[in-house]
């Protein structure tokens, strides 16, 4: 599936750098094609008709719940699909998706393998995290289903419990390929320093409030 032309600015969508967002149909949220450009001003769209929704309640319900619906219809799993959450609560779900898809550059549609269970899964429901790899003897980017990730992320805690001294700087460094950047390693602090900086960041990471994008592929 190639989409032809973006929705905002009608350039033609070649490679895939394109983005798939939710966009206003007639009745319900429609699948729209966005170029590297525009899709950052789409998103932001949808995001504003939810916050601004507020001023009635049921708006506020209904703009959230066809967010959720549109999700929810492309498998994504959500964390309680058949209980809805009280208005309020509705519209935080639906924000906090939408901010997890701006925190994957807009990419959240595809269908990534999960390093644990080799089942795919749309990106949206991956987080990607620093794994030991023993074969290649380094830490390599994993990526992980909601069912594996608690897992996946007890290893790789596990790993750096038993090699802190010479893991912590492994992990900064792979950090830094996706542009998250440890002051301390970079000054070169000690080992000491490093380890609890990068305790909480595999606690972000497996709660979704960082996040490492796959990005745009060649
Ligand atoms: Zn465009
Ligand atoms: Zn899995």
């Amino acid at each position: 599936m190639q989409p032809t032309n973006c929705h905002q600015c009608n350039a033609a969508l070649t490679g895939n750098n394109w983005r798939l967002l939710p966009t206003a149909g007639d009745d319900a949220l429609v699948d729209a094609y966005f170029c590297e450009a525009c899709w950052p001003t789409a998103l932001a769209t949808v995001r504003h008709a939810l916050v601004t929704a507020d001023a009635s309640e049921f708006e506020d319900l209904m703009q959230a719940a066809f967010i959720r619906a549109y999700l929810q219809a492309r498998d994504i799993k959500l964390a309680s699909p058949n209980d809805l959450p009280h208005p309020g609560g509705l519209a935080a779900d639906a924000l906090r998706w939408l901010d997890q898809i701006k925190a994957r550059g807009g990419f959240w549609w595809r269908q990534v393998m999960c390093s644990g269970c080799y089942q795919t899964s749309r990106e949206l429901n991956i987080t990607t995290i620093p794994w030991w790899n023993s074969d290649a003897g380094a830490y390599l980017s994993t990526y992980q289903c909601p069912t594996c990730l608690p897992t996946g992320i007890a290893d790789t805690r596990a790993r750096l419990a038993r090699n802190a001294n010479n893991d912590v700087v492994l992990i900064c460094a792979l950090l830094e390929r996706y542009a998250v950047f440890v002051h301390e390693y970079r000054r070169g602090d000690a080992a000491d320093t490093l380890i609890p900086i990068v305790d909480a960041v595999l606690t972000k990471l497996a709660e979704g409030s960082l996040v490492l994008p796959i990005g745009a592929v060649a």
